[in-house]
This record gives C-alpha cells, sequence and structure tokens, in this order.
C-alpha cells in the first residue's frame, strides 16, 4: 500500500507541474509558493522546525547543516509537515531522531518522511535512473549526486522500492541503534538493538580500529547475522557510510 506522504507528494508535485528534475527547484520555492516562509538559521539541538502560527506557518532549517542534500530533506520533511498535519500540533521539531529512524518516531514523522523522500528522490525517476543495474556503492553515490539528496535519504529510498535485497544497520558509537532488512534477503537474524556492532565488520572497523573503508568489502555473514545455519565460509558484502559528527554509521550488506 502506498503510503499518506507518498501520495501527498505526488499530488503536490503535479499541482505545480513538476514531473522531471526535481533536484532544479529549490525547496524553499516550493514552500514559499505554497504560503509558508522559509529560513536558514542556527538551532540549537535540531535540524529543521515548522511552527504553525495563527496567520503563516514559519518553517526554520539549522543552516549549520553542513550539506546541501540534507538541507533539501529537512526543508521538505518540513514542507511535508505543513501539508499534511495542520491542527495535529502547533509545533514539530525534527533532529536525526525523526528524520532517519522511519520507524520509531511515530505516524507523523513516517508520513513527513515519506513526503520528502518522493519530493526529492520521485519513485519512477529513480526506478528509470537504476533500470537493472545491480546494487552497488556507486549507485548510491550517483543517485545521491543525480537528485542532490543526502546518502542515507537516497539509500532509504533505494531500499524501501525493493530494488535489490539488502541489510540497512545503523550504528552510533559502536552500538546498533536499528536496521532494516529486505524480505527476500538470505539471512534473518541480527543481533538486538543497542548490542555492540561486531568486531569483524567494517562498521567494527570504524568503532574499534578507526578504520574507515570508502569501498566495500567482503565480510562473513556470521559476523553480523545470528541465523544458526549459516554455512561458515559464506560471506557478503558490506560498505559504510560514516558522520563522524554523531559517531554514526549507515552499514548496507548485500550478497553476490
Ligand atoms: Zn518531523
Amino acid at each position: 500500500m502506498i503510503n499518506k506522504g507518498t501520495l501527498v507528494a505526488r499530488r503536490l508535485m503535479e499541482e505545480i507541474g513538476i514531473s522531471n528534475s526535481p533536484n532544479e527547484i529549490p525547496i524553499e520555492k516550493i514552500i514559499t509558493g505554497r504560503g509558508a516562509s522559509f529560513k536558514l538559521a542556527p538551532m540549537d539541538n535540531a535540524d529543521g522546525r515548522i511552527v504553525f502560527g495563527d496567520y503563516k506557518a514559519k518553517i526554520t532549517v539549522n543552516s549549520q547543516i553542513d550539506y546541501p542534500g540534507k538541507i533539501r530533506h529537512v526543508a521538505s520533511h518540513e514542507l511535508g509537515h505543513f501539508e499534511m498535519h495542520k491542527g495535529i500540533k502547533r509545533i514539530f521539531t525534527d533532529d536525526d531522531r525523526t528524520l532517519l529512524d522511519w520507524y520509531k518516531s511515530g505516524v507523523h514523522e513516517i508520513e513527513a518522511n515519506h513526503f520528502a523522500s518522493e519530493i526529492l528522490l520521485p519513485e519512477h525517476l529513480v526506478r528509470q535512473y537504476c533500470d537493472d543495474e545491480g546494487f552497488s556503492r556507486q549507485l548510491i553515490e550517483d543517485l545521491a549526486e543525480e537528485f542532490n539528496t543526502s546518502i542515507t535519504a537516497t539509500a532509504l529510498k533505494y531500499f524501501n522500492l525493493g530494488l535489490y535485497p539488502l541489510t540497512l544497520i545503523f550504528s552510533q558509537n559502536s552500538f546498533i541503534k536499528w536496521y532494516r532488512k529486505s524480505e527476500d534477503f538470505p539471512f534473518t537474524y541480527l543481533p538486538p538493538y543497542n548490542t555492540k556492532v561486531p568486531v569483524n565488520t567494517v562498521a567494527g572497523d570504524f568503532f574499534f580500529k578507526q578504520i574507515k573503508q570508502e569501498d566495500f568489502e567482503q565480510v562473513y555473514a556470521d559476523d553480523w547475522f545470528t541465523d544458526y545455519n549459516i554455512d561458515s565460509n559464506k560471506q557478503l558484502f558490506e560498505t559504510c557510510f560514516y558522520s563522524d559528527r554523531f559517531n554514526f554509521v549507515m552499514s548496507i550488506l548485500w550478497d553476490y
């Protein structure tokens, strides 16, 4: 079933007549065109916020965010709240918890994230771009560049479209925070949330040996997965994207 956020985003794009190259359209212009105000300003402990005032809604995005793809993501997320959540709450404040953890932060955040994802990375264009290409780290990097989006938002979109069986694992300060696994991924069980990242993995290299792999590596499937029947020689690919500022790692695992 298509999420409400996705549907509202598609309707909006149709209404304002954007059918391709959304990366060329400044999100701020769409926001002001829809009747809200937009400003970039330094914010403490938040990436973005929308305040529904008596007359006008005000959207603020943290000017200290250091790359444009993320600014676009936060701005689109706030636009999603504007389009869908008027009258529900007066203020929505967003940080990595609401922007990244799609599954724990409640229905309105999930809707705003789906909305942002569809505005920035429209499904039909992403599918067209990926065509029948298999998965690679390069593909995520190319997509992020083509659509001017953050790596994390891009990887999540790719994952949500089910274009290739993947497992995404998000870790912070050497602990596993959350993960998502394609239904057709060959293994099922990962360690519980808030347990230590396994040492012999690419994410483990970062947290325990301070080594950053900017490519992909082979890891043993049973280093990540705890299924009882894994052949001990079975290997998977792992590639990691890093955020030094938050000591945060996104691992992507795939089979070959
Ligand atoms: Zn939000």
